[in-house]
């Protein structure tokens, strides 16, 4: 390595210490080797697809002011990519990805030439340059695998299909796999899980994990490069196709027709073939008939919010993965309060792990509460109007009747206006709705009140404290 080489990216690390947690640093820098200097173009090797893209959603403003600060205003960063499952392989693959700058990033255009088709190379979309043997790689999460997705109603069936397609790809009638449920229930996961369990069971088979927006975006490039067949020819090298978030294929007919061509060719060559969505196939808007009939040629598994006893049993897996104890009257304290989905569940608990280790107090029952209010203010559990109100009157030792009444007198308009306020703040209500609740007041009234406890909050320090002490006591509901 040359003195160059390593004493520049020395520097860049120092100023990358200066800016992320240890914790990040060793996570994400510390594996990183320079392994090229040119033209002021320094080449880092990361350890996988995955360590590259996460460097990229994450670090990559980071990365660039400091190669540009070390560099010059030229400076460049490129990527060379260990690539995983290599078995082919005794060194590592590597792969060239020019930083954000150019617009390939996401999506390197470089050919790989495959031995299969001894004529006409095919140029695989994702990139490789100059191997000789056939290698795709997967791109599958290891933590995503079944051991670590929890079983429960919510998702029996999704899971029992998807482990029965990984010990019999393309081999049940479970073909399409299509799991489908909203946000954050696991569908990614699932996903993954079936195809680490396939490449466990048949580490031959080429298995590809590919999301439907990556899948769009290397389509539309391969037409701008001419290379609309070879994309097509690549996926129909496929052995099991994952396509992540298919709806979002809606309204892209071209994208849809070229899957469609692909699906085909891979079901009647006995592949397998799954995919996930946020809406039931018949929910699907903008996709073409002929796609969903496709779809309804298999199963379709539905994910549902999981039960209390599945959340807690995914917060301890996930806890014991990281080698953390909590009490339990913690974890089923933020199983109890958070009910939306796995993905908040698992952010209040990395918000609460956290917030301790940054004030360095313990977690307690407590703190979990503290934490917890907050966190769900701002997501879903709706507090409904008339509670407000009557916490506002409780607080203010005030009759019901008299806050929804026509007086005038001072305080009974401070308190309704505050109950209208604090119902602007926690419900989804409309204005409209909100005066209808408060003594048949229009929206005006509604909005005028908002603005006038604002107003007070800034220039009165009593009536700030009423109302900070207030909002504590709704949102602890
Ligand atoms: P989706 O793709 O449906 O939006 P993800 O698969 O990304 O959801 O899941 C969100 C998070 O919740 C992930 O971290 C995932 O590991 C976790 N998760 C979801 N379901 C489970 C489960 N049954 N057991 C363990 N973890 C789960
Ligand atoms: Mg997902």
């Amino acid at each position: 390595m040359s003195e160059n080489l390593k004493e520049v990216w020395e520097r860049c690390l120092h100023i990358i210490r200066d800016n992320v947690s240890p914790q990040s640093y060793q996570t994400w820098f510390e594996p990183i080797r320079p392994v090229k200097l040119e033209k002021q173009v320094l080449t880092i090797q990361v350890p996988s697809q995955f360590f590259y893209e996460w460097l990229e959603e994450h670090y990559i403003t980071l990365l660039k002011h400091t190669v540009k600060k070390e560099l010059g205003p030229e400076g460049r960063l490129e990527y060379s990519i260990i690539m995983e499952n290599s078995y082919h392989a005794q060194k590592p693959y590597t792969i060239k990805v020019p930083t954000s700058e150019q617009k390939a990033v996401r999506n390197p255009q470089v050919s790989m030439p495959l031995d299969l088709t001894s004529e006409h190379p095919i140029k695989n979309p994702f990139v490789i340059p100059g191997l000789k043997k056939v290698h795709i790689e997967s791109n599958l999460n290891p933590n995503y695998a079944f051991d670590n997705f929890i079983e429960g109603d919510c998702n029996r069936l999704a899971r029992s299909a998807g482990y029965a397609v990984a010990q019999n790809p393309g081999g049940t009638s479970f073909n399409p796999l299509l799991i489908y449920g909203s946000t954050g229930l696991g569908k990614t996961h699932l996903a993954h899980a079936i195809g680490i369990e396939i490449k466990k069971n048949f580490p031959n088979k080429t298995v590809l994990y590919v999301p439907a927006e990556k899948f769009t975006t290397q389509f539309v490039d391969s037409i701008k490069n001419n290379t609309s067949s070879d994309f097509v020819n690549f996926y129909q090298l496929i052995d099991v196709l994952i396509l992540d978030d298919v709806h979002i294929l809606g309204g892209k007919e071209k994208t849809q027709d070229v899957f469609f061509h692909i699906f085909n060719h891979l079901h009647q060559s006995g592949k397998q073939i799954i995919l996930t969505s946020d809406k039931p196939p018949v929910d699907l808007q903008g996709m073409e008939q002929r796609l969903l009939s496709r779809f309804k040629w298999g199963l379709s598994a539905d994910l549902q919010v999981p039960e209390l006893e599945t959340r807690i049993a995914i917060l301890q897996k996930k806890l014991y993965n990281d080698g953390i104890e909590l009490p339990e009257e913690v974890v089923e304290y933020l199983a109890y309060s958070i009910t939306t989905n796995v993905r908040e569940l698992e952010g209040a608990l990395i918000s609460l792990i956290a917030q301790s280790s940054l004030n360095r107090k313990e977690i307690t029952l407590d703190l979990a509460r503290k934490m917890i209010d907050k966190f769900v203010k701002n997501n879903a559990r709706e507090i409904s109007i008339e509670y407000i109100q009557k916490m506002v009157c409780d607080y203010f030792d005030m009759p019901m009747d008299l806050m929804k009444s026509k007086s005038r007198k001072r305080e009974v308009v401070q308190a309704r206006q505050i109950a209208m306020y604090f119902a602007k703040v926690f419900t989804k209500s409309s204005l409209a709705t909100i005066g209808a609740h408060c003594g048949g007041k229009d929206h005006a009234t509604v909005l005028h009140a908002c603005k006038t406890v604002n107003n007070l909050m800034e220039t009165d320090k009593q009536f700030r404290a009423y109302v900070d002490d207030l909002e504590k006591k709704i949102s602890l509901h």
